[in-house]
């Protein structure tokens, strides 16, 4: 086994959350290693939604100039409203806002996203190395690097400080909460993603339907461009399991509804079906500062229990993260008491936003009437249509 030289910052993986916290490192003047699994670009499982406000985050981490340039590329399919459907069929369309800063939200297939951040993080200055972590390495309780297989031979390689950034199966965060800390099944989700070509899209509009089988969970379909969408389903992993379902059947039977096979221009041509998981951020006291370390982004497990987003939230946390590492690194401290601030940050931004949509989860699953309801009352009266919309 051989050692690299001590860096003072591993980011183990790539995505939106890693990418965003390396930048954000490497722009403050720490000597940044990124590694991920994948050399970018790469595709990932996800519904591809990203809000306006990951969008400032990003336009904050100097992006904003990539990401014009990508929209006019249409890797990026700029979005002005929604279309939500419930059990009875009753239909709530809604406009977005646009972010605080004036940005739009977007569908960005994750192949074009995920390596327009990656890139920026070399441009900003982190070295990328592609290779896979296998576990943190802890010395005297305090994690001192991460061991990976790089170009088929595990390395050690030692940094100041560790980011884990490497997802749903983090194999930092494994490893470093303790057993009885990891995620349930039910603030977990699995759920299906595939692309439809031939769709008579909504333009503009993402669209999400609520019935009766899928709750508590929806179907979606996300326009990318003309007849094109990303389409899928998802739903809670205990609910899943009691009720023995089979997601790739699910998505045949929502093709089937004449809502929607009516618009399937040669009988539904989907492409790159793919099932993940999703960590939900309403799981209450999990840790995510380690001496040594900090979780971020999935890895930490802030998804949305209502919505499934992640992306946003996981930008938020590594934002919060960066700050707090360069602090923690310039007095040479990086204990978990001097970091345990950033847990405290990721509660006051987050907590009730997941709360309140944890609550709505549960109460939908079990009335699904109330959301028919709420749909119709909505559609009446357009600021409740604003109001409820905001806290998704
Ligand atoms: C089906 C589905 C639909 C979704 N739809 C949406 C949506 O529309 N909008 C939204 O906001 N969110 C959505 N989400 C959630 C969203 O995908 C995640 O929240 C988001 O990807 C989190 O980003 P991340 O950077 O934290 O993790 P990831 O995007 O998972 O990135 C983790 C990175 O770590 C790397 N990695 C993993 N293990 C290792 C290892 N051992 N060593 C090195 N590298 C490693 C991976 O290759 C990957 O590049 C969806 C999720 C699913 C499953």
């Amino acid at each position: 086994m051989s050692t690299v030289s001590e860096r003072d910052v591993i980011v183990v993986g790539a995505g939106p959350s890693g990418a965003t916290a390396a930048a954000a490192l490497a722009q403050k003047g720490w000597d940044v290693l990124l590694l991920d699994r994948h050399q970018f670009p790469r595709d990932k499982t996800c519904g591809d939604a990203v809000p306006a406000g990951a969008i400032e985050l990003l336009w904050r981490l100097g992006m904003r100039e990539k990401i014009e340039k990508a929209v006019e590329r249409g890797e990026l399919y700029p979005l002005e409203g929604m279309l939500l459907v419930s059990p009875r069929g009753h239909e709530l369309h809604a406009r977005f806002n646009h972010g605080q800063q004036g940005a739009d939200s977007y569908v960005a297939p994750r192949i074009y996203f995920d390596a327009l951040i990656q890139e920026h993080a070399v441009a900003s200055g982190a070295e990328f190395c592609q290779g896979r972590a296998k576990e943190p390495i802890v010395e005297n309780g305090r994690v001192v690097g991460v061991r990976a297989q790089v170009n088929g031979s595990v390395k050690e390689m030692r940094a100041k400080l560790v980011i884990g950034a490497d997802g749903v199966t983090s194999v930092i965060a494994r490893n470093l909460r303790p057993k009885d800390e990891q995620h349930v099944d039910g603030h977990r989700a699995v759920a299906l993603r595939a692309y439809i070509e031939d769709i008579q899209e909504l333009p503009k509009e993402v669209e999400f339907y609520l019935y009766k089988n899928i709750l508590p969970g929806y179907a979606w379909i996300f326009p990318i461009g003309k007849n094109k969408a990303n389409i899928g389903l998802g739903m809670r992993l205990d609910h899943f399991r009691k009720k023995k379902y089979n997601l790739e059947k699910m998505l045949k039977d929502f093709l089937e509804m004449p809502v929607i096979k009516k618009r399937l221009l040669r009988g539904g041509q989907l492409r790159d079906v793919a099932t993940w998981q999703l960590n939900f951020g309403s799981q209450k006291d999990l840790q995510h500062v380690f001496d040594g370390a900090l979780l971020v982004g999935d890895a930490a497990g802030f998804i949305n229990p209502l919505t499934g987003g992640g992306i946003h939230n996981g930008l938020v946390s590594a934002e919060l993260a960066a700050q707090v590492a360069d602090d923690a690194l310039k007095a040479n401290n990086v204990s978990r008491a001097k970091m345990q601030v950033y847990e405290e940050q990721c509660h006051e931004h987050m907590w009730t936003s997941m709360r309140n949509s944890f609550w709505m989860q549960r109460t939908f699953m079990h009335f699904p009437i109330l959301v028919d309801f709420l749909v119709k009352r909505m559609k009446e009266n357009s600021a409740l249509a604003k109001t409820f919309l905001t806290k998704l």
